[in-house]
């Protein structure tokens, strides 16, 4: 959070939630909800003013300094540091992977965990299970601990667990008293610990040992000793024979200079018997961040050298647990709430949000440009009045026969018949940029361009690229800006078969691209438009609302990392099925929601057709984390021109405040398609959309007849 200013610093995340390892065996006994053991990494990376690439590193080229992603181009770095975890080991054996629940990575873990006692099912007041836990380490013990608890807890009748260890004593590398409190205290829950013995297979509901016997399970649980993740063994890096980058004391790569690496994935060249726990990792982040900001300073590096101990404490999940230090140990109920205490105050520091999204009081608000900060994507545009009045202003042009679509209507795209007869369909659109991954935001632009012709029910063939890059911005760094932005594009082109014919690039206050895009249409009769709404269709939307307010949140930081990876996904997903869906339900009129919000597209839609329509809130579209945002009074800067619309809409008193209104007024980035068919057809159309990607597709409500007091939309519910 405070580095010199030139420093630009970039987040590579799989998944934006890390969880908190010393709560897991908490979790899975029942004391702890998951959210508070969750770290949000993207709020956080945000108050730290980091670029975050929501995409997991495949690979980590040393050579030419840069990571490398699954699916998109590369990121280059000056310095970077690897801090990626570790894997159990053992998955490869036959079966185990198929039929194992491994410890890690612990998202999944946790996620698999609370399936399986949702498979339990109403029976389990009358079941029996059986628990084969894998690995005596301190992982191992705590879960065979506290996974009996919550079962029994839960109503299992009887609840059977063992816990296979390989080498001759559980806990290796804790106190000798340590390890005998754990037996004499798992004897009197009846978990048996077998030592010295290995699994060689697992089977579906039987695991067989190296002692020839098998022993059957209901679920195994797999806590075996941490080995390095594929991202550091695909990559060219000095490693140890388990796996792990090796490095040095100031905790840089054995011969990588500008490559440092942390936590579980890296050994220290120096103390190869650090243990891989969390309190290592935890004690080398400042020595880390002072090293990286000292090696781009050209100053000295710090050394690191690990504590020869630490207090552990194992939760037995009954309210006590047992702990040593020094050789000594421990047990109670007073040491399980030092545990919760020592836990609970770690995670806290990290936690930005609260589950509902609100920020906490102990972070205070994003200063500066946040909260000025104009939103990007579709949310950045001229307001609908505003164009129109300037439009209405604008001399009419001598009428052109070869027009089949133009200024006249309302529709985004435009069609002209050529000489030969051939009817082409163009448009035009160009948006800034709404978040900070350049390859995110030429994709979702590339998509949302290709929307504009899709609406008009055409199949985009040909684009023009039109891209500005950020004044102020180095030769070397635009060039990249631009690299990331084109690819994101040709990624979108690519999937729809839309040939980049050239472009223009230009420079602008942030970085904006869009599209030109063209398409042969069969027919004007067969283009589809916005005007041919009709009493008693059914009203789709494909894609969910709710762009606009989470990017603008997260801008500040008050956007929780699993809203934007959805709204991320949201934004670069095409409509081309959706549109085929549209089409083989019979679509009459159909537009993509875009800037207007739905409210401002629907508007254009009734007001072309001549008709009013009701909408359900309650069946609206909306992407998780949207609803709260709006409670919480957060508004993309957008919002308030769309709310213009609101003169025309219905709005019972009772739902005023309700942030599904709020939802109405929205930009949507790269949004979906909204269109109307005979209710005959509606389940059709769902199922189509549900197979081709938009499983929130949703009727939210009919076209009627126009009103006599010139309302043009009722919502309710
Ligand atoms: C059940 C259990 C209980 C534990 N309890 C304790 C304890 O009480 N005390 C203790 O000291 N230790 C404990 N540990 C060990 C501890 O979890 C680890 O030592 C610690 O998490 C290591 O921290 P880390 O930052 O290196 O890795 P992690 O905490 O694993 O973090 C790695 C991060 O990298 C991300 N990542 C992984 N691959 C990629 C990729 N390819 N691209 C981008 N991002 C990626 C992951 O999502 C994750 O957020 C426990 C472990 C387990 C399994």
């Amino acid at each position: 959070m405070k580095r010199p200013a030139g420093i630009r610093l970039t987040v590579v995340l799989d998944t934006p939630i890390a969880v908190y390892s010393g709560m897991v065996p908490g979790f899975i006994a029942g004391q702890y909800r998951a959210d508070e053991l969750e770290i949000d990494v993207v709020p956080l990376a945000r108050r730290a003013g980091a670029r975050v690439i929501l995409s997991a590193a495949a690979r980590v080229d040393a050579g030419a300094s840069r990571i490398e992603l699954d699916g998109r181009p590369p990121i280059p770095y000056d310095y970077a540091s690897l801090d990626v975890g570790s894997t159990v080991a053992g998955l490869d054996l036959p079966g185990v992977r198929d039929n194992a629940l491994p410890t890690r990575p612990i998202s999944r873990c946790v996620a698999r965990f609370d399936d399986f006692l949702s498979s339990l099912g109403p029976e389990r007041a009358v079941r029996s299970v059986r628990l084969v836990v894998v690995g005596g380490g301190v992982g191992g013990v705590e879960i065979a601990f506290t996974l009996g608890e919550r079962l029994r807890r839960q109503g299992v009748a009887h609840v059977e667990t063992t816990l296979l260890h390989e080498g001759d004593r559980i806990l290796p590398g804790a106190a000798a008293s340590l390890a005998r409190r754990a037996e004499e205290r798992g004897a009197s829950r009846g978990i048996e610990f077998r030592c010295g013995v290995r699994v060689v297979s697992a089977e579906p509901e039987r695991v067989h040992l190296s002692d020839g016997s098998a022993l059957p399970y209901d679920l195994l649980v797999w806590v075996t000793g941490a080995v390095g993740t594929r991202v550091i063994r695909d990559s060219d890096l000095p490693l140890e024979e388990r796996g792990f980058v090796e490095t040095r004391s100031t905790l840089q790569v054995v011969g990588v200079d500008n490559l440092f690496a942390v936590g579980d994935c890296a050994t220290l060249v120096d103390f190869p018997t650090t243990p891989k726990a969390g309190v290592y990792a935890v004690r080398q982040g400042p020595f880390l961040a002072d090293n990286l900001v000292a090696i781009a300073s050209r100053k000295p590096l710090r050394k690191y050298r690990p504590q020869s101990d630490f207090l552990a404490i194992l939760n037995l999940g009954d309210g006590t647990a047992i702990g040593s230090k020094w050789g000594r140990s421990f047990e109670g109920e007073w040491v399980m709430r030092l545990k919760d205490y020592i836990d609970r105050r770690f995670v806290h520091r990290f936690q930005v949000l609260d589950p509902r999204g609100a920020p906490k009081s102990e972070f205070p608000r994003m200063d500066g440009d946040g909260m000025a900060m104009l939103c990007g994507g579709c949310a950045a545009k001229v307001g609908q009045s505003v164009l129109e009045r300037a439009l209405g202003r604008i001399e009419r042009a001598a009428i052109d026969p070869d027009v089949v679509l133009g200024l006249e209507g309302a529709d985004d795209a435009s069609a002209y018949r050529t000489p030969a007869g051939d009817v082409v369909t163009t448009s035009v659109d160009l948006f800034s940029a709404f978040t900070d991954d350049p390859y995110l935001v030429g994709r979702a632009a590339a998509v949302n361009s290709l929307s504009d012709l899709l609406a008009t029910g055409v199949e985009p063939r040909h684009a023009l690229a039109i891209v500005a890059v950020p004044e102020e911005m180095e030769s070397e760094e635009a060039e990249e800006l631009l690299f990331q932005t084109l690819t994101g594009a040709r990624a979108a082109l690519d999937e729809m078969r839309v040939s980049l014919l050239g472009g223009h690039t230009t420079t602008a206050a942030k970085l904006m691209v869009g599209f030109s895009v063209d398409g042969f249409a069969a027919g004007p009769e067969s283009l589809l438009r916005i005007d041919a709404l009709e009493p008693g269709l059914s009203l789709i939307l494909t894609k969910p609302l709710g762009t606009g307010v989470v990017f603008f949140a997260d801008m500040q930081g008050l956007s929780r990392g699993p809203w934007l990876q959805a709204a991320l996904s949201s934004v670069v997903r095409s409509n081309a099925a959706a549109l085929r869906a549209a089409r083989a339900a019979g679509a009459r009129a159909l537009t993509d929601v875009t800037g207007f919000g739905l409210v401002g597209h629907l508007g254009e839609m009734l007001r072309a057709s001549r008709v009013s329509a009701e909408l359900d809130l309650a069946t609206l579209p909306a992407l998780p984390g949207a609803l709260e945002l709006l409670e919480l009074g957060l508004r993309s800067t957008f919002h308030g021109e769309n709310e213009h619309a609101r003169r025309g809409i219905l709005i019972p008193r009772s739902l005023a405040s309700s942030p599904r209104v709020e939802l109405l007024f929205d930009p949507q980035t790269s949004g979906g398609l909204l269109f109307a068919v005979h209710p005959s057809a509606v389940e059709r159309a769902l199922e189509d959309l549900t197979r081709g990607g938009d499983p929130s597709a949703a009727v939210i409500g009919r076209v009627l007849e126009p009103r006599a007091d010139g309302v043009l939309l009722a919502v309710g519910s």
